[in-house]
């Protein structure tokens, strides 16, 4: 990406958080399989030995599961201040255990923002370097954000990804989940020209 010309217009996407992912388990009362994160952890201490849970509740009949966090620990070998956050249900924790769960369902997670409102990437042709920020590692198709940031249709990017005027560091139909950047230039930019003919 570094050989590509240095773009004076700069965009900033970024993938906004709107809420936990759902954790997929099978509950054991309705069958249901998406639960929602309540924002309680439970520590039991039996003598030195600590067990450490998630608290998850059904999306469905509401009825509580309890994700291991922690089982049969000594104390002495969990980090105290990480210990208090998980007696204070502390939200950071909660997300943090959240996401480390293998089977999430990410819909509805995330939205996104972008700042260029009037950038036509079809017909300028000034370049354009675009920072995509994620807020949470939420698994993104790339042309879903192509799509929904440069508001065209997914042939529309596809023909300018195969045209080389948008340059990604993946693939169109890969999954990213962090910061990545793209580079979109105009129809003119790879062929000598003119100078000075790009319009704003
Ligand atoms: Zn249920």
């Amino acid at each position: 990406m570094s050989s590509f010309r240095h773009a004076e217009n700069k965009s900033l996407w970024v993938v906004r958080e709107l809420g936990l992912p759902a954790v997929v388990r099978t509950c054991v009362s309705c069958g249901h399989v998406r639960h929602h994160a309540t924002g309680k952890i439970r520590v039991n201490a039996n003598g030195k030995q600590l067990d450490v849970w998630l608290l998850i509740g059904c999306e469905r009949c509401d009825r509580t599961s309890k994700i291991p966090v922690h089982e049969r620990v000594h104390v002495s070998s969990l980090d105290h201040d990480r210990l208090v956050r998980f007696e204070d249900n502390d939200a950071a924790i909660v997300r943090e255990l959240v996401h480390t769960q293998r089977k999430l369902d990410w819909t509805g997670t995330w939205d996104l923002d972008t700042d260029l409102p009037f950038y036509d990437v079809q017909h300028d042709t000034a370049p354009l370097d675009v920072l995509v920020r994620f807020e949470l590692p939420a698994p993104v198709r790339v042309e879903k954000l192509l799509t929904k940031g440069l508001g065209l249709s997914r042939p529309a990017v596809k023909r300018l990804v195969d045209e080389g005027r948008i340059r990604l560091p993946t693939a169109l139909d890969a999954r990213v989940r962090a910061d990545f950047s793209f580079q979109s230039s105009g129809p003119n930019s790879h062929a000598p020209g003119p100078s000075g003919s790009s319009e704003k």
